[in-house]
């Protein structure tokens, strides 16, 4: 049953909270943290603030939802594959892994319709169709953000814009060191032979994952050569829905495990998706306060586990936040670390996290291991 107070009129003040910002219809309006986008990085974020006692207002340029380390890992006997996976057929040198933790969410959508409902009983606002537009600065602090209907202010902006966030940065004229990258799946028709509880399998030779998903087989991949995609280069209308899908790219993907999993490669398509990775230079998410400008704060470099990862990295980023001093792990991924990364080597690194995304071992490649290169894996990582 649709609840009658959502989604919220942005136009109306907040529910009574104890710390809510209040919204009017104009003017200023006061909170302690502002959110730029209700992404899972950015709800999390914005929770977290929220049940530490601060008022906080999520801005959103268009509507929600619109879209271990220590892990448990064991070698998996060759019955066991062949048990579990009935859409997987073992070709007898498959080495397997089992992953009891490694789940999934049927559709992602369905945290983000988590988060919110979470979010407006804390008391955050959160605003939809309301673009931001500027990041209001003062003496060099940053002091609130600016839309197309009112001004917020507030000591500390998260941008959180996904794939916008370099764009959003640079309002501040920050540089946040991610690259955009294109990421496709498809998922096939209802077919009867596959089980809807069954896990995902990752092949790691062929760069692909697969799982169950609405009566079909769901299908993705890291293609070798990966496509960035720079919205600051595109129409300010550019939405994911206007990214360039390439079926051919996942059909190249999956012909490499025809022998094992033949339904993948013959099987109807029923849908085909596509969106963006924002990956960093080495794989690791971009969580941290922005260097030089006071009050900025980044939540972004997801490299594709941005819903998996953003209870822990929202709860850790809102904690730094709150309380001024890292979390055990997160100066690690802080903007920072980087240093002056040049435009060209961004690219290069980036894209190289994502074609290698189930590599690891081959990190010792990576251009970011080579002399004279500066990032934080060169520095106090390496
Ligand atoms: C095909 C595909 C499959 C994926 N599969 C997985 C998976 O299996 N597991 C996993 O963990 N992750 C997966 N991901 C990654 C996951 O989708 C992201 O990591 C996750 O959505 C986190 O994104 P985010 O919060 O950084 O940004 P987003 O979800 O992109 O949210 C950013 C928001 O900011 C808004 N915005 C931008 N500019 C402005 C502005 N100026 N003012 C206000 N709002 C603005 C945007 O409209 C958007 O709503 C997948 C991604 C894709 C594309």
């Amino acid at each position: 049953m649709a609840r009658p107070d959502w989604p919220p009129d942005p136009c109306q003040p907040a529910r009574p909270g104890r710390h809510g910002p209040g919204l009017r219809h104009n003017g200023l309006v006061n909170a302690d943290v502002v959110v730029i986008g209700v992404g899972t990085l950015g709800l999390s974020t914005a929770l977290h603030c929220a049940l530490a006692g601060r008022s906080v207002v999520v801005v959103e340029s268009h509507t929600a939802g619109s879209r271990s380390w220590g892990a448990d890992v064991r070698e998996a006997a060759p019955a066991q594959l062949a048990g579990q996976l009935s859409y997987y057929q073992p070709t007898g040198d498959d080495f397997a892994l089992w992953c009891p933790e490694d789940i999934y969410i049927d559709e992602p959508a369905s945290l983000i319709r988590a988060f919110l409902p979470a979010c407006q009983r804390r008391g955050a606002a959160v605003t939809e169709n309301e673009p931001v537009t500027g990041i209001s600065l003062t003496a060099g602090h940053v002091t609130g953000v600016e839309t197309g209907r009112r001004s917020i202010t507030a000591p500390v902006v998260v941008d959180a814009a996904g794939g916008w966030v370099r764009q959003t940065a640079g309002l501040a004229g920050a540089r946040v060191p991610v690259t955009t990258v294109r990421h496709q799946l498809l998922i096939t028709a209802p077919m009867a032979q596959v089980d809807p509880g069954e896990p995902i399998a990752r092949v790691v030779d062929a760069a692909v994952y697969l799982r169950p998903a609405h009566g079909g087989l769901m299908f993705g991949g890291f293609e070798p050569d990966p496509l960035p995609v720079d919205p600051g280069h595109e129409p300010g209308s550019f939405s994911t829905d206007d990214i360039l899908l390439d079926l051919g790219v996942l059909r190249q993907l999956v012909a490499q495990i025809a022998a094992e999993v033949p339904a993948a490669s013959t099987a109807e398509v029923a849908e085909h998706r596509g969106g963006m990775f924002t990956m960093s230079p080495d794989g690791r998410f971009v969580a941290g306060p922005v260097p030089d400008l006071p009050g900025l704060w980044v939540a972004s470099g997801c490299n594709g586990s941005g819903f998996s990862s953003s209870l822990a990295i929202g709860e850790a980023l809102a904690t730094w936040i709150t309380s001024d001093a890292p979390p055990p792990g997160m100066a690690a991924l802080s903007p920072g670390w980087f240093g002056p990364l040049p435009d060209a080597a961004l690219l290069t690194r980036s894209l190289w996290q994502y074609a290698h995304y189930y590599d690891p071992i081959a990190d010792a490649q990576a251009p970011h291991t080579q002399a004279g290169v500066p990032g934080r894996n060169t520095g106090a990582f390496s």
